[in-house]
């Protein structure tokens, strides 16, 4: 079970865009080497990397610096003598105290436990390369791993903790503690073991692509009932289990019904959008007198304060990319089913941004977690949620989901006749 081993004797193999559905030669990688769709630059392939010890040295490190974010305290916080520190858990606590539970596993799901879960089967997947053994259920453990990467928010648990200070810096001293430094350092060496995963060479490693009948490159998959497994991207012929023969993952021969599973998403969005605006979403309470807060008041009262780079921010993440995401992915929706290029190329950009921007909206979410375990000064002052961080974290999830509903191939037209004097026949798996 040699790293890198189906890429090299065969040399060349066959790939089929994900996004714009089009069977491609892919050429053997030289190390460092990513590869990009010829159509819409799409990356197919991740920069080929020398060997499983890498990634694997990285998750280790990773995870223990994970473990290590637990052992120090993570913020201080004092006011008028009275003084407070929190640690890492305290964030997701004080929403059980205050019985918003559900979003406390929102909180360290995306921090803490999908990471801590990811990393583990990185490490489980490369130990079985180094030993050179396919370690048992290491295919059903591969093909759950990818689509965990868009939840794992430690990047913006980061910016939500930045935010929160400078939001209570007028009220409090505050002092940043190891745990947050540690909790730094874990979040940039997660980013890099994940840049370190070449996926191409993992499953050739742990599950060798099947040998599969000839396809036409330069053309759309959708012409040759040819579809890309969405766990392993091996592209298969659709057959009657729709089941990928490399993976076992369940596929999809199109999914044009998935169109409206994406308008429901949205819909639902724009519902949750009205409470997450309309009720407060923290509470600052000074001498027992509760002040509510909206996201929107929020937003003002930062930029009264002449806070206004903060008040640009929770203004851009809470609201500006809540709505822009609604709008283009409903844009997107309208425009599926094309039958022409024009504009394909656009609006899958369109769509790559709504999906990469989507998750920073969740930095108001974490805001009010840290806020509310942050500061507790008796009677003098504390932080509490307010109940419109559940429809606001709604939001955020819903049109996170709504974006991986959306099928990008349907803003491609099927061009295979146009392009039939390129074609040539090869086999794919
Ligand atoms: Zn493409
Ligand atoms: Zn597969």
């Amino acid at each position: 079970m040699a790293y890198r081993s189906a890429e090299h004797p065969a040399g060349d193999r066959v790939v089929l865009c994900a996004e714009c559905d089009w069977l491609m030669r892919l050429p053997a990688r030289e190390l460092g080497q990513s590869a990009h769709c010829p159509r819409c630059h799409h990356h197919v392939a991740e920069a080929a990397q020398p060997n499983a010890q890498q990634p694997l040295a990285w998750a280790i490190a990773s995870l223990l610096m994970l473990a290590l974010v637990f052992v120090f305290p993570f913020l201080g916080f004092s006011s008028s003598g009275v003084g407070h520190v929190m640690d890492f858990v305290d964030s997701a606590r004080s929403l059980i105290h205050y019985h918003y539970g559900e979003l406390a596993a929102v909180v360290l799901a995306t921090t803490v436990v999908l990471p801590a879960l990811y990393l583990a089967a990185l490490v489980y997947l490369y130990g079985g390369i180094q030993l050179g053994r396919r370690l048992p259920g290491s295919v059903a453990i591969a093909r759950t791993l990818r689509p965990l990467e868009p939840w794992m928010m430690s990047d913006v648990f980061i910016v939500g903790v930045l935010v929160s200070l400078i939001k209570i810096m007028s009220l409090a001293d505050i002092h940043i503690r190891t745990g947050f430094v540690v909790f730094c350092i874990y979040s940039v060496m997660l980013i890099r073991t994940l840049t370190l995963v070449d996926w191409t060479s993992l499953w050739d490693a742990i599950a060798p692509a099947p040998s599969m009948v000839p396809v036409i490159r330069g053309a759309s998959g959708r012409s040759q009932g040819v579809v890309a497994c969405t766990a392993c991207h091996t592209p298969f012929v659709i057959n009657r289990g729709h089941c990928c023969p490399r993976c076992g993952k369940r596929h999809r021969a199109h999914a044009v019904n998935r169109l409206q599973l994406t308008w429901a998403l949205l819909a639902t969005a724009v519902i949750l959008f009205i409470p997450a605006n309309l009720y407060p979403v923290l509470y600052t309470v000074q001498l027992g007198n509760p002040q509510p807060q909206t996201i929107a008041a929020g937003v003002l009262g930062l930029w009264h304060h002449g806070d206004w780079p903060i008040a640009l921010v929770i203004f851009t993440a809470s609201i500006v990319v809540p709505l822009s995401k609604i709008i283009a992915l409903a844009w997107l929706c309208i425009k599926a089913r094309a039958t022409h290029m024009d504009h394909a190329m656009t609006n899958t950009r369109l769509y790559r941004m709504t999906e990469k921007i989507g998750r920073w909206s969740m930095i108001d979410v974490f805001v009010v977690s840290i806020l509310g375990a942050l500061v507790h000064a008796g009677s003098l002052i504390s932080i509490r949620p307010g109940v419109g961080t559940i429809p606001f974290a709604g939001v955020v999830i819903v049109t996170m989901v709504a974006a991986l509903t959306f099928d990008t191939r349907l803003l491609w037209p099927d061009t295979s006749r146009r392009c039939s004097t390129s074609h040539t026949r090869d086999p794919i798996g």
